[in-house]
């Protein structure tokens, strides 16, 4: 009786006794229904600015700024408030692009599993719109990072031809390349015609580059540009280069004129969807070039995807043993 007789008093209305307590009964409802809708309301709100930061995290829209690997402290606070998944999902299921992005501290100590673990930070390529791949062999180089910079910029990504000998240089390059979703593939140790070279020297060239690619990125090679071209019709280098042979399209011949504006004129003249594009990430006219045609490219509606993502789209299987010029289809 001691509580109901403070409670009233509390309320400026006289203890009578039990009927005190009867009496507050409509105020103490009131109070917790208030209570209740104020943390209705809070959770409502926590619900609503969660669900965009989720979405954000997991679908990056074709940009880079959410969850660069590297760069992952955002990734790391945002992702303890994406809503838990109902059921424990297999996070390599449909992923196959990017099944290592997400950050090591994560992997190592996660007990609750992170369910953007294993997404891709790019989507997948619509097959109904056009889409062309950019190449770039020789690199990497310091040049190289202003190609990355272009890409990143616009959600787009490339494939790079890279030598060993350049790669052994610029390792970070090369893995940054990769972390950006861009495709590495193999164009020989050092750059060697491999029509003019044993079987054993063929793989030696093939398999050191192979391992350095593997040690700065943590992906196995699944291409490879043969230098010059050389060898794709030779039985002994198609033996010993078991990888799908790329060829190109268009041909800037940048590395012969230098010339930004040549390099240009050379993708704008012949560009079309399917189209694999032939650069070198050696020289600044090249960076440069890539600095303009990237928006320009994306603007006129195509997606900038690495080669295999590109086959991938068109449906064209990439066989080892096989040349591709492009990816027109049939
Ligand atoms: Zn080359």
């Amino acid at each position: 009786m001691e509580n109901g007789r403070r409670a009233c008093a509390a309320m400026g209305t006289a203890h009578d006794g039990d009927d005190c307590m009867a009496r507050m009964k409509p105020y103490v409802a009131a109070m917790l229904a208030m209570c209740l809708m104020i943390i209705g309301n809070g959770c409502t709100m926590r619900i609503g600015q969660k669900a965009p930061g989720a979405i954000g995290v997991i679908d990056v829209d074709g940009t880079t700024t959410s969850v660069r690997p590297g760069g992952d402290a955002e990734a790391e606070t945002r992702a303890p408030k994406t809503p838990k998944p109902e059921a424990t999902p297999d996070p390599n299921v449909g992923l196959p692009l990017q099944p290592t992005l997400s950050p090591d501290a994560d992997a190592s100590a996660g007990t609750t599993p992170d369910p953007n673990v294993g997404l891709p930070l790019y989507p997948t390529p619509d097959p109904n719109k056009p889409m062309v791949a950019l190449t770039f062999d020789d690199g990497p180089s310091k040049n190289t990072t202003r190609i990355l910079d272009v890409l990143e910029q616009y959600g787009a990504r490339a494939t790079f031809f890279v030598v060993g000998t350049q790669l052994e240089k610029f390792q970070e390059i090369t893995k940054r390349a990769s972390e950006l979703g861009c495709e590495i593939g193999n164009h020989t140790y050092n750059h060697k015609n491999l029509t003019k070279i044993s079987p054993d020297e063929i793989q030696e060239q093939i398999n050191s580059l192979n391992a350095l690619i593997l040690t700065a990125t943590g992906k196995e090679v699944t291409l490879a540009r043969l230098p010059y071209g050389a060898g794709i019709k030779d039985k002994t280098v198609k033996a010993n280069v078991p990888y799908p042979l790329i060829m190109w399209t268009i041909d800037t011949l940048d590395w012969s004129t230098r010339d930004t504006e040549s390099t240009l004129k050379a993708i704008r003249q012949e560009v079309k969807d399917g189209s694999i594009i032939l650069m070198h990430d050696l020289y600044e006219a090249t960076a440069a070039a890539a600095e303009t045609i990237v928006p320009e490219l994306i603007a006129q509606g195509y997606q900038l995807v690495t080669v295999s993502e590109m086959f991938a789209a068109k449906g064209i299987p990439l066989e080892a043993g096989n040349y591709y010029r492009n990816a027109f289809g049939q």
